[in-house]
């Protein structure tokens, strides 16, 4: 056992990497897993590892265990139990109960909500044809049969949100115009990423969120559900996605390959290049993986410090107010 990592830390920081075990982790979730991990390193933090399983239809069997392996094999040590979203589903039916009216049954289609914006004008390939059109917000049409649960976004300035991602600086979205009510449960039964990850955030004791940059535009939709369920906002921070040459995202779906062979050198092809797309500053001279933590950490607290006062305020201005 590694006596490094363990809960005689600051228990002022607790971060986390939460994968979704369709595969096993490819670079740009080593990116991600990478950047939360030096992150609470950094600031003498808890980080823990929660398996977002909660798509039976992508799970992939033993991708859980082999993700976790690829963890160990880097030298990333997680704090506590790896915790699995599939086990935890009590919960965000609570959470669902909780919000009572607020959520409401969707009975529409993917191709009903397509027609829909399409009577109404809405151009096709722009945000706005992604919007649900409020169909079913006050009730269900004659005959039809509920199939998602969706959550009413506010109007007005309600529905404008605001917050300052650590690196990316100031964000704003309006729920209402960019948005639109929000599947909370899905038609196929599953639970939403959303709600899932706002009730394991909160319960897990979040303070710090470290995730690609394909999940600034779900911050809002989180920050809002923190609200109405009386949860605590975590800081927030989105490092950059890695893309494949056709700048798609890397994912199992872009076939994006493992980078954990079982037997290749993970510093030189895993770690280092990682590092190194985040911007950090790693010397030639390293050749171990815990000499290489040592200087990712250093060259992470070095870039936070170059992105001016996104580092976080809470923990770097102790006594000045
Ligand atoms: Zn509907």
């Amino acid at each position: 056992m590694q006596a490094t990592n363990h809960f005689s830390r600051a228990a002022n920081y607790t971060g986390r990497f939460a994968p979704s075990p369709t595969g096993p982790l490819h670079m740009g979730s080593l990116v991600a897993a990478m950047a939360s991990y030096l992150d609470a390193q950094a600031q003498h933090g808890h980080w823990l590892v929660r398996i977002e399983d909660l798509d039976f239809d992508r799970n992939v069997p033993g991708a859980d265990q082999q993700i976790l392996h690829s963890l160990q094999r880097c030298g990333m040590q997680w704090d506590g139990e790896v915790v699995w979203q599939s086990r935890r589903q009590a919960l965000y039916a609570t959470a669902l109960q909780q919000l009572g009216t607020q959520v409401y049954p969707c009975a529409c289609s993917r191709k009903e909500i397509a027609d829909s914006l399409l009577r109404s004008g809405a151009t096709t390939g722009t945000a706005a044809s992604q919007i649900y059109p409020g169909t079913c917000r006050h009730g269900l049409a004659a005959g039809k049969t509920p199939r998602a649960w969706r959550l009413r976004v506010p109007d007005g300035d309600a529905a404008v949100f605001r917050f300052t991602d650590r690196l990316c600086g100031p964000q704003v979205q309006n729920l209402a115009t960019e948005v639109g009510d929000f599947v909370l449960k899905r038609a196929d039964g599953f639970w939403a990423y959303q709600l899932a990850v706002v009730v394991d955030d909160a319960a897990q004791g979040m303070t710090h969120v470290v995730r690609g940059a394909d999940l600034l535009d779900s911050t809002a939709r989180q920050m809002y559900l923190q609200q109405l369920l009386g949860l605590p906002v975590p800081r927030y921070l989105h490092v950059p996605v890695v893309t494949n040459a056709d700048g798609e995202k890397l994912s199992k779906q872009t076939g994006a390959l493992a980078f954990d062979r079982g037997d290749n050198d993970l510093l030189h092809e895993a770690l280092i290049p990682a590092a190194r797309f985040l911007g950090l500053i790693i010397g030639d001279n390293i050749t171990t993986i815990p000499a290489f933590w040592h200087a990712a950490i250093s060259a992470w607290q070095r870039k936070l410090a170059q992105a001016g006062q996104q580092a976080d305020p809470q923990l770097t201005s102790h006594g000045s107010g």
